[in-house]
């Protein structure tokens, strides 16, 4: 085991923090990455000290399959943002580093321009975590990056395992990045995701590609009336973009703009917001309520056996419940 890193005291994170000094920003990344019990304990207290400073950013969730061109896009968001006026933060999420223990591609390869820039901050989710774990930790982080006085926060996710919905649960605006196929069909939008998206953005519309964007485009408004609705106050949007060459970057982020006025005139940002905040902390209670129950010695006895006969079909999974519930004193359920 390596011995605890020394932490500064919770006045030197908070005030580093709010001096926008990216040193300590990132220190107190690492604070609230941390699985020791006292640094649980000062995150929080960093967390609830800076909490007046948050809540001033458009949080961007952004995903996309592998190869749909995440990294060229966001290296170009962010730099269209920041030549604006705008401070970036960049969170990517890499479920697929929790299994493998190693990030895809570091990040300065994958926004070569966004990570020298002194007005962006990239930071890549922690590996080794649970996917609730994960979530948590990104959130947090974006506090934290809020609290440093960053405006925008993206959220970028590998299009690979369940990080989507996690991501769309802690953001105000979820755009799925798509890829013009041949003719006028869509190709690289993974099931279930177009419904968590607020605008989905045909990326590649340049050189010969652009004809292609724009035939998938026209197509992708037809369907997008048809979909439920995720918002009362919006409809999902489609927009044709190239990361390369920067086409439609100032449409798209019109877009994000219009949608926060949209959202934050009828107030329902604001509740949409609260949701999140209520659904997070039932999320946490839920997680660390699995995490005692299967490591209860008396349930982690009897469990390899009852998953066993629920497998084999000897058991319902019902009275496979009630028998690992009852174990910890719980009555049979309703
Ligand atoms: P990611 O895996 O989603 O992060 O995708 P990358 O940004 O790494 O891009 C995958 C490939 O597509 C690379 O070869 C990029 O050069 C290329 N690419 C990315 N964006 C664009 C774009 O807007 N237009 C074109 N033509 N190619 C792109």
């Amino acid at each position: 085991m390596t011995a605890p890193r020394p932490r500064l005291s919770l006045e030197a994170y908070e005030r580093g923090v709010r001096a926008k000094d990216r040193t300590v920003l990132a220190q107190a990344i690492t604070l609230i990455e941390s699985r020791q019990r006292s640094d649980a304990a000062l995150a929080q207290q960093l967390l609830t000290g800076l909490l007046p400073e948050t809540g001033r950013a458009r949080r961007v969730g952004v995903t996309g399959v592998p190869g749909v061109g995440k990294s060229t896009f966001v290296d170009a968001l962010g730099m269209f943002l920041v030549e604006r006026g705008h401070r970036v933060a960049v969170l990517a999420i890499d479920p697929s580093s929790t299994l493998t223990g190693g990030s895809i591609l570091g990040d300065k390869t994958r926004m070569a321009r966004l990570s020298v820039e002194p007005r962006a901050f990239i930071r890549p989710s922690p590996s080794g975590a649970t996917p609730g774990g994960i979530a948590r930790r990104t959130r947090e982080t974006m506090l934290l990056c809020e609290a440093a006085g960053f405006d925008v926060v993206l959220v970028e996710t590998v299009g690979v395992g369940q990080g989507e919905t996690a991501v769309a649960d802690m953001v105000d605006f979820f755009l799925v990045l798509a890829l013009p196929g041949s003719g006028d069909e869509l190709q690289g939008i993974k099931k279930g995701v177009i419904e968590l998206a607020d605008a989905i953005a045909v990326n590649k519309a340049d050189g010969d590609g652009a004809s292609r964007a724009r035939a998938a485009l026209g197509d992708l408004k037809a369907a997008l009336r048809y979909l439920p609705r995720k918002r009362a106050s919006w409809l999902p949007k489609a927009v044709a973009i190239s990361g390369l060459t920067g086409t439609g970057l100032e449409q798209l982020w019109g877009i994000v703009e219009e949608h926060h006025a949209a959202l934050s005139a009828t107030g329902e940002l604001q509740g949409l917001r609260a949701e999140q905040q209520r659904a997070w902390m039932w999320a946490l209670i839920s997680d660390r309520l699995e995490q005692g129950f299967r490591t209860n010695p008396r349930v982690a006895a009897r469990l390899p056996e009852v998953e066993a006969d629920v497998v084999a079909g000897r058991t319902t999974p019902t009275a496979a419940a009630e028998t690992l519930l009852g174990e910890l004193g719980f009555d049979a359920g309703e």
